[in-house]
């Protein structure tokens, strides 16, 4: 068994381009990447499309055991087909996602991480042990980053990996599986969440025991944003949060 709950809120005022979709043993998070204003989307499906699509396309690999990587290749090729012929897929705005993925298989759950949504085991001895890729925090040069580093490094060796137009980008995803017996459960979040912990200094300890209650975490994300303001970016962010727990049975 899986017991998913999950809450997500976009920024004040906008489309939340965050999305959730889960079955009986898995549930995916993803985070569509707002396009700079002016930058060449190529495409006029828009990220929420793209979001939806994308966790859609998921379900066949998901459903039929496919190993994670795998089941993310064919979800972005399934997807780029999915724009039509009439999109130019090479447009540096072309739109594209993180990926946080769980799935219970058996006596394991499989998790996969790809850019900044990350996924925390929680294990039974109270440690967490947080799956992160931060390339994206390491582009040449350090941050701020311009438009055009950005776009010169998306899908690109030694750069950062998003799903969206680049099918190797899910060979490039974190991903792995631990035994469920070992586990009190998992969470996954969008970065609007885990700035909670990089910015405002809560524990990852827990920010992860409080993901049982995803709309207090997000309920706090709003507060503390309003209260200390950001280093950079958006005051605001879509803000999601997943938990993942293994009732008996
Ligand atoms: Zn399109």
């Amino acid at each position: 068994m899986l017991r998913v709950s999950f809450a997500s809120a976009a920024a004040p005022g906008r489309a939340n381009e965050d999305y959730v979709l889960a079955g009986h043993s898995w549930v995916v998070l993803l985070d569509g990447a707002t396009p700079a204003p002016g930058v060449d989307a190529g495409c006029d499906h828009g990220v929420p499309w793209l979001v939806r699509t994308l966790a859609a396309a998921l379900v066949p690999g998901l459903e039929g055991g496919a190993p994670l990587p795998e089941a993310l290749e064919a979800a972005i090729t399934a997807t780029m087909a999915a724009h039509g012929g009439s999109c130019d897929l090479a447009a540096p705005g072309s739109p594209s996602a993180t990926v946080a993925l769980a799935r219970r298989r058996g006596d394991l759950l499989d998790y996969l991480v790809l850019c900044d949504s990350p996924v925390a085991l929680w294990r039974r001895d109270g440690r967490v042990t947080v799956v992160r890729d931060d390339r994206l925090d390491q582009l040449p040069g350090g941050r701020p980053y311009s438009l055009e580093l950005v776009n010169a490094m998306r899908n690109r060796p030694g750069g950062f990996w998003v799903a969206g137009a680049c099918p190797r980008a899910a060979r490039e995803a974190l991903s792995g599986a631990v035994p469920v017996r070992e586990l009190r459960g998992a969470a996954l979040f969008t970065d609007g969440v885990t700035r909670l912990a990089e910015w405002y200094g809560r524990a990852w300890e827990s920010l992860v025991a409080g993901a049982a209650e995803p709309e207090r975490l997000l309920a706090e994300v709003r507060e503390q944003e309003l209260a200390r303001g950001v280093p950079r970016g958006k005051l605001h962010d879509d803000a999601t949060a997943a938990w993942v727990s293994f009732p008996p049975g």
